[in-house]
């Protein structure tokens, strides 16, 4: 079902994707073109063309959707990196090419053979495409890093993004902190932070030193001490970094969920029994209190 033709577009919402989509796009093995809607990108990323739309900012999804699907034309897989804003873009650019979609691929067995997490992350699904195009949004820590392939020459294209809404404001939340779901250090913490001022002191402080994203369990959340998008887990985000630390944190089932996939788990527990001491690569038995504040000065 595959034609001679395949190839993809990869599409950069922010330059810092490259190299990690880049991973995805050598791991599918078809001829690739880059889409940078923002910024430049290295031109070394093994892409036959990158083409550079040199927005500012990702404009509100019906329009970055319908820029994208004119270039979109022609390529067997349309792909970028999973987040909220790729798949509200591409969910969109999915429609308008009425191809198939989908999301937070984490690998793949073939062109047309995804495995995505569901339920979850307790259960990986393998999807397969059953005709082209296909639009994709791909965890990249399923990935490993692109190799650094020759250069290929850049070029600016000019993308109608035209919109029926547009941004009139807004305002930094987390402190400019990355994307918990993209970011790789995690620092997370529970229940037992008194309030949301000692919350965002300790585990905020420990996250900023490693230029982390903070997360928080639903026990957290429900008691008002993290704010309801930090919550990590089965009703929360799944996070994939290479290091999460959990600060005070049991271990439940419904929170391992979202930290699976994390590459080395950290904990600090005052429990020696806690249950996150039995799926945790290092673990501290320590007053978080103490323990935590101390590897921050230390760091
Ligand atoms: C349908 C459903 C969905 C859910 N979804 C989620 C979800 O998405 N995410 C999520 O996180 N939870 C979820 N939960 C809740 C989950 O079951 C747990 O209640 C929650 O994860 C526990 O959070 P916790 O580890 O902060 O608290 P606790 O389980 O109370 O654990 C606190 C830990 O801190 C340790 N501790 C106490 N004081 C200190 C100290 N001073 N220093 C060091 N360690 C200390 C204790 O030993 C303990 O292990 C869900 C539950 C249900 C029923």
């Amino acid at each position: 079902m595959l034609s001679k033709m395949s190839k993809l577009l990869l599409v950069l919402f922010d330059p810092s994707e490259a190299l990690q989509a880049a991973g995805f796009a050598q791991a599918l093995g078809l001829p690739f073109d880059v889409l940078s809607l923002t910024g430049t990108v290295d031109p070394d990323l093994g892409a036959d063309r990158i083409l550079n739309a040199g927005w500012n900012d990702v404009p509100p999804a019906d329009g970055a959707a319908k820029a994208i699907a004119s270039v979109a034309t022609g390529y067997s897989h349309i792909a970028a990196v999973s987040n909220m804003r790729s798949k509200d873009v591409l969910a969109r650019l999915a429609g308008l090419l009425d191809a198939a979609m989908v999301t937070d691929v984490i690998g793949l067995e073939s062109p047309t053979l995804f495995r995505r997490p569901v339920v979850a992350g307790s259960i990986v699904a393998t999807v397969e495409v059953l005709a082209t195009p296909v639009v994709l949004t791909v965890r990249p820590a399923g990935f490993a890093k692109a190799e650094r392939r020759g250069s290929s020459a850049a070029e600016t294209v000019s993308l109608d993004a035209s919109s029926k809404a547009r941004r009139s404001g807004a305002s930094a939340r987390g402190g400019g902190r990355p994307d918990l779901t993209q970011a790789k250090v995690v620092v997370s913490g529970g229940r037992p932070l008194r309030d949301a001022e000692t919350f965002e002191k300790i585990i905020g402080g420990l996250a900023d030193k490693l230029g982390g994203a903070v997360g928080a369990t639903r026990a957290a959340v429900d008691s008002g001490i993290a704010a309801n998008e930090l919550q990590v887990g089965q009703t929360g985000k799944i996070v994939a970094p290479n290091l999460y630390i959990a600060a005070g944190i049991s271990g439940s089932t419904q929170h391992m969920a979202g930290i699976k996939d994390s590459k080395v788990i950290v904990a600090i527990n005052k429990d020696a029994d806690a249950p996150i001491f039995e799926v945790a690569d290092f673990g501290l038995v320590a007053d978080l209190y103490d323990a935590v504040p101390e590897l921050t000065s230390k760091v």
